[in-house]
């Protein structure tokens, strides 16, 4: 009789033992199922909004000496006296960079892992891209990914000959005059929308040259009011290119150059704006001098060629709008001269490390 209550009593708590084993496992696999997902959701990286490091990617802005330079364009208004530095990039800059921009470096150049089975594991995710877009951004599509810099190697004398301020009646004789010595050259374009002005732009960019974002209103008053104010002008000249053309630019230069009278107190900010963007911008340490009062023929030649004698690297501005006879007049024999002297010629894109002003503190 005691024996047996024994045993039942044995039974009753080997079975409650096990019912509060089977209760904790429970508890363990909801308490899991509950967990896991949440988890794997936070950690999902696409989620994460990423702040560019702007600081590894943005272009060394060294300061450091070089010939002063003159100011850009002087149509629309005159400029102040103070003359922006050209921090003479550190030697080692630059490339041999090819023609179109915005071309993402060939997929077949990367690393391509030995087979693995395809179903085996599920596809990374789509490439992050490198900025993310913040929710209300008022310009969502003014993202663009940065490369690397290709590095200027020493001994590589190269040309980069830029116009601003096309398109115009003269942007299809500077095509031809750059076919007939194959070689590319960038162009910085203003916000005209003419037929005649949009084939040139289509032009250009059939005959490899590189398309990049100079303003649309060329009204530095307005666009240098705010980067607010910027980014709506960027927003219109950007589309404009990318309407007429497909092309996505990525690189621009600002109008009078990034050191000029209207962006004292906004032009860091702007910087700062366009850098987190992706954007890559360049000045220039040639100027040909072909917008100020009084250029030749033959002044702009002599600048062209005197100044870029100084560099191994040379950013030429030069100018495109219908008035720049002089400079389309030029070209022949200011290419014929420079190659004589050793320099190769190329279209700027964004592997290109800038050669930029010193910014306003
Ligand atoms: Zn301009």
């Amino acid at each position: 009789m005691k024996r047996r209550r024994r045993t039942r009593h044995l039974r009753n708590v080997i079975l409650s033992l096990s019912a509060v084993g089977l209760f904790l496992l429970c508890a363990v696999m909801f308490y899991d199922g509950l967990l896991d997902p949440a988890l794997s959701n936070g950690a999902e990286p696409e989620h994460t909004v990423s702040v560019p490091d702007s600081e590894s990617t943005a272009p060394s802005l060294t300061i450091s000496s070089a010939a002063p330079v003159s100011q850009e364009e002087s149509e629309p208004v005159s400029e102040t006296a103070s003359e922006p530095v050209v921090s003479a990039a550190p030697p080692a800059v630059s490339s041999s960079a090819p023609a179109v921009s915005s071309e993402a470096p060939p997929a077949s150049s990367q690393p391509v892992p030995v087979s693995s089975q395809p179903q085996s594991e599920p596809a990374p995710p789509e490439s992050v891209p490198p900025v993310s877009v913040p929710e209300n951004d008022p310009y969502p599509a003014l993202y663009v990914s940065k490369p690397d810099y290709v590095p200027h190697e020493a001994g590589d004398k190269v040309v980069y000959l830029t116009f601003d301020d096309g398109p115009s009646n003269l942007t299809i004789p500077v095509l031809d005059v750059l076919d007939r010595y194959g070689i590319k050259a960038t162009f910085f374009v203003v916000g005209k929308t003419s037929e005649e002005d949009k084939e040139a732009l289509r032009e250009t960019v059939e005959r490899g040259h590189t398309l990049a974002v100079h303003t649309y209103t060329h009204d530095y008053a307005s666009i240098y009011a705010s980067p607010e104010a910027y980014l709506s002008d960027f927003s219109r000249i950007r589309n404009l290119i990318y309407d007429t053309t497909g092309v996505e630019p990525t690189i621009y230069r600002y109008a009078g150059g990034s050191v000029n009278g209207y962006n004292k107190g906004t032009a860091r900010s702007i910087v700062t704006e366009m850098d987190r963007r992706g954007y890559t911008y360049y000045d220039w340490n040639v100027d040909s001098g072909d917008a100020q009062h009084g250029a030749t023929g033959e002044s702009i030649y002599r600048n062209v060629i005197d100044q870029t004698s100084r560099y191994e690297k040379a950013i030429v501005l030069m100018h495109n709008s219908g008035a720049k006879k002089d400079t389309l007049d030029q070209l022949p024999r200011i290419i014929e001269k420079l190659q004589s002297m050793g320099y190769r010629f190329a279209a700027l894109d964004a592997t290109v490390e800038p050669i930029n002003f010193r910014l306003p503190d």
